[in-house]
């Protein structure tokens, strides 16, 4: 995975790209939980699940359907989070969806089981460049995080923040008369 700080530089590019009409912060909020929740997955060691199983590490939660599921059943609280049903459910399945694609272009670990239930096949993207996390606070706190944090920068903070601040002037744009 890329660390638990990057995953959430998905919902947050979109959020500064789109406004706040558009993303409300409850939804930002709800959207970068839900961009972090696949790795919770981790716990399966502690029940002694094997990484390559489907109930495993980027097993079922890294899924699609999965993503799907989360989404809409975040929709269904579109009023708590000062929104509409479709803003929740498009936004929500970006955040969830992109934490396995993000984890597809990592270099290390398994691939992620995008296509479960469909296939138990570990998915990797056909370039990978986002160096991996190590898994554990005390591995991360070594001269590998520092690797691993320089590798998310530039190719996770790096491309989000540009995407973002390139849709947020468009917007700035369009909104002063010519
Ligand atoms: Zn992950």
């Amino acid at each position: 995975m890329p660390t638990l700080f990057s995953h959430p530089a998905v919902p947050l590019a979109v959020a500064i790209g789109l406004g706040n009409k558009i993303v409300s912060k409850r939804l930002l909020f709800a959207g970068i939980v839900f961009s972090i929740a696949p790795d919770t997955d981790v716990i399966a060691f502690q029940f002694g699940i094997p990484y390559a199983s489907e109930f495993g590490h980027r097993g079922l939660s890294h899924s699609i359907l999965c993503a799907w599921v989360i989404a809409l059943a975040s929709a269904g609280f579109y009023r708590h989070l000062n929104s509409t049903f479709i803003k929740v459910f498009c936004f929500i399945f970006l955040s969830a969806v992109s934490h396995g694609i993000l984890d597809a272009f990592t270099t290390g670990g398994l691939g992620v089981a995008l296509l479960w239930p469909w296939s138990t096949e570990r998915y990797f993207a056909p370039l990978q460049m986002i160096r991996v996390s190590p898994i554990g606070i005390a591995n991360f706190m070594s001269p590998r995080g520092v690797v691993v944090l320089w590798s998310e920068v530039r190719w996770v903070w790096l491309p989000c923040l540009s995407l973002a601040m390139t849709a947020l002037m468009i917007r700035q744009t369009k909104k002063r008369p010519d």
